[in-house]
């Protein structure tokens, strides 16, 4: 076996590609760019060596950066991961040249699958199913409008170069043929510099199935089942489980063997998976199949397969790599249960997917139980296996240079519906602050009937929008009873030298009631906090109830509120108070410091302007009678925005200053009368 590998990658899968070689003895260097030089992957690996600039151009895409440092330290194989140059024939030719393992197929079989075009053609030959459609080279517009029409609308017009879901149109109609070709060619001759394009029948509502194959130098060849990658956005995936929901025996046996015969129609060694897009019939079962490309490469969702037959597929690749036969044949392979993968990305479910940047100011995942066929063949499992692959720590930062995904989570169980409990409850413990995700998202799929009945196709999240992306619910009396339990527990901590410190009143014998003013995105949210000997009592609306806080630690409080006890986590950053309970994440705003300086002046008959700055906006008209806390006005001073509350139940008399207008520190900018 070798001694050392170099992983020309980076985040989860480099850290996971590291764990496999640090439990097999294998030393590992890792590679990085100037965004990455403290990241995780380069702590997992033994050593690393610098590559460039963040842009992936000028690092991890630099192919004679990565040989001269697999050189320079000794490795003796290089493992690609997947994107980047995983599917680069070119780098792995120049890996075999240098005298380097290139840890994936051949280049040949690399070039043999990357057109897809050129891929279907093969598999033709192989007899592997296609979906009906064209793929020749002759790319005339009249040509390729003859067969969309012999094809029959709706079609589904690709780039042959394509990956990721670029250039690929839908046409419902033959007269939006031409544009859409012409709009598909631009794309790709943008996107990959090829503007050779394929048409297909656009299957509505099928299925993504796909088959874990592998191959190694001896002419063997298996498959290891499927996976279900049906749930998808924007052509990518979201949710992985294998196997897959309403597979009969007699459909897997005839998808794994279609896939092996694809793999050796291109000499294939090594790991791969074979897509397939099927028609889901009335039952919900896998119906008609036909391949869709082959992804020369392990893939992403790799660990529910790894979960369902108790094998490594790294130490796999690694085993083939070296000139090793199949650590298992066809006949030694079973499917144990039930795997479901999750991918958490930073994104905005709510703005189209868009992916998001930021700093993880707060990380908290479930605990990671090993799951592995152990030397003996057994499999460890107890308690819950929950897998978490991640290439992030608390504190790091999500950059626009890379890919968003934050971790990836993977549960098993003896079945799918213990499966997807298990994935329920490992995903409330999944607590992101600082960046936009989709932990939320996720959770409300998973949750979601079609999902947890398997009525799986591509259209899942799109055909359930209205339930997915529901408006907020109300924000409850307990997340603001947490946010409240925070807010004391860490002033308590903060203040210990400080006898006369607020949130110490009730110890003077005295009760004191403080105002807090909390916002969300469903308003304004206004408590009164009683201390008082005892602990405290919460008023909000009609709701007075006492509130104890029976034990904090970390992010963890538990509290007793309204007769029930109960437990959250709970993480204040800077204003914003993150709740984490129930599975959901919800976060409220503490309104600043300068509404409550605002409430100082009442007294005097005004609102005060404690920094110098300008009214951007009024929300209440002249004479207007508002309740406590409504929004009255809002002031930009340094960059931020202040938004001036009411202080009390009252009349607004008068706005002193207009929308635009200048204010000096300490000026007036509300009349204000208080009801009696
Ligand atoms: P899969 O079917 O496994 O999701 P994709 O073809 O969508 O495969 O891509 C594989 C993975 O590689 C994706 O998760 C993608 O984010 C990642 N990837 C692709 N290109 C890059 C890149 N240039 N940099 C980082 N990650 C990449
Ligand atoms: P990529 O290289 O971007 O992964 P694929 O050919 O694998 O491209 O297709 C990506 C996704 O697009 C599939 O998982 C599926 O959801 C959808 N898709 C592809 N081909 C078809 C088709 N003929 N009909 C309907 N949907 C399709
Ligand atoms: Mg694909």
């Amino acid at each position: 076996m070798f001694s050392k590998i170099l992983i020309a990658n980076r985040g989860e899968i480099a850290c996971r590609v590291a764990a496999t070689a640090r439990r097999m003895g294998i030393r590992t260097v890792a590679v990085y760019s100037d965004a990455d030089a403290a990241a995780k992957h380069v702590a997992a690996c033994d050593e690393a060596v610098r590559l460039g600039p963040a842009p992936a151009r000028e690092s991890y895409l630099r192919g004679e950066l990565i040989i001269a440092a697999a050189k320079a330290t000794g490795a003796q194989a290089i493992h690609p991961g997947y994107g980047f140059l995983s599917e680069n024939e070119d780098f792995a030719q120049a890996c075999a040249d240098a005298g380097i393992v290139f840890i994936g197929p051949p280049p040949s079989a690399i070039r043999a699958m990357g057109s897809k075009s050129e891929a279907k053609a093969l598999m033709e030959q192989a007899h592997v199913p296609l979906v009906p459609g064209y793929h020749g080279a002759d790319q005339s517009t009249a040509l390729l409008k003859a067969h969309a029409d012999r094809i029959g609308y709706p079609v589904l017009i690709k780039a042959s170069a394509g990956g990721g879901g670029k250039g690929m149109r839908i046409v419902a109609r033959a007269e939006d043929f031409d544009a859409a070709l012409a709009s598909c060619q631009r794309e790709a001759a943008a996107s990959f510099g090829d503007d050779r394009v394929l048409v297909e029948k656009y299957l509505q509502r099928p299925r993504h199935i796909e088959i874990q194959v592998f191959a190694d130098t001896h002419g063997n060849c298996v498959y290891l089942f499927e996976r279900d990658c049906s749930v998808q956005r924007r052509h990518q995936k979201v949710i992985e489980e294998a196997p897959a929901p309403g597979m009969t025996a007699a459909r897997r046996r005839a998808m794994g063997e279609a896939a092996v015969a694809a793999a050796k129609a291109v000499g294939y060694v090594g790991a791969g998976t074979v897509e397939f897009i099927a028609e889901a019939d009335e039952h919900g079962t896998a119906g008609t199949f036909y391949f869709m490309e082959m992804n020369t490469r392990l893939q992403v969702e790799h660990p529910v397969t790894e979960m369902i037959t108790g094998f490594d597929l790294v130490e796999w690749q690694l085993r083939v790599a070296n000139g090793e036969r199949l650590p298992a044949l066809q006949n030694d392979l079973a499917i144990h249960g039930h795997a479901i993968e999750v991918r958490v990305y930073a994104e905005n479910p709510d703005k189209g997917f868009l992916p998001a940047i930021g700093r993880l100011s707060h990380l908290a995942l479930p605990a990671h139980v090993a799951f592995m066929r152990n030397a003996d063949g057994v499999r460890a499992h107890d308690p819950a296996p929950v897998r978490i692959d991640s290439g992030v720590r608390q504190g790091d930062a999500i950059s626009p240079h890379y890919d968003p995904m934050i971790a990836k989570l993977i549960v098993w169980g003896e079945d799918r519906a213990q499966a997807l409990a298990r994935l329920a409850a490992a995903l409330a413990d999944v607590h992101i602050v600082g960046v936009a995700n989709n932990v939320d998202f996720l959770a409300r799929l998973v949750d979601n009937p079609r999902f947890a009945q398997a009525q799986l196709d591509t259209g899942l999240i799109e055909h359930e929008s209205a339930r997915l992306f529901a408006a907020e619910a109300v924000v409850s009396n307990d997340v603001l009873a947490l946010a409240c339990a925070r807010l004391v527990v860490d002033e308590t901590a903060a203040e210990t030298n400080d006898p006369w410190s607020l949130a110490r009143g009730w110890r003077l014998n005295t009760t004191y009631t403080r105002d807090i003013v909390f916002k969300s995105e469903r308003g304004v949210h206004d408590v009164d906090l009683e201390y008082t000997r005892d602990g405290y009592v919460f008023h909000h609306g009609a709701l007075h109830a006492p509130l104890a806080i029976v034990a904090a630690q970390g992010t963890r409080l538990e509290v007793r509120f309204a007769d029930r006890a109960f437990a959250a986590d709970v993480v204040r950053d800077r204003d914003d108070l993150h709740v984490f309970a129930n599975g959901r994440h919800r976060v409220v705003t503490l309104v600043d410091v300068i509404a409550h300086a605002g409430e100082s002046e009442l007294e005097n008959g005004g609102l005060a302007a404690p920094m110098p700055g300008r009214v951007i906006a009024i929300h209440v008209a002249r004479g207007a009678r508002v309740t406590k806390g409504t929004p009255l006005l809002v002031m930009e001073a340094m960059k931020m925005e202040h938004t001036i509350i009411a202080p009390a139940d009252g009349t607004v008399d008068d706005f002193l200053y207009g929308v635009g207008e200048q204010v000096a520190e300490g000026a007036a900018l509300v009349a204000f009368t208080r009801s009696q």
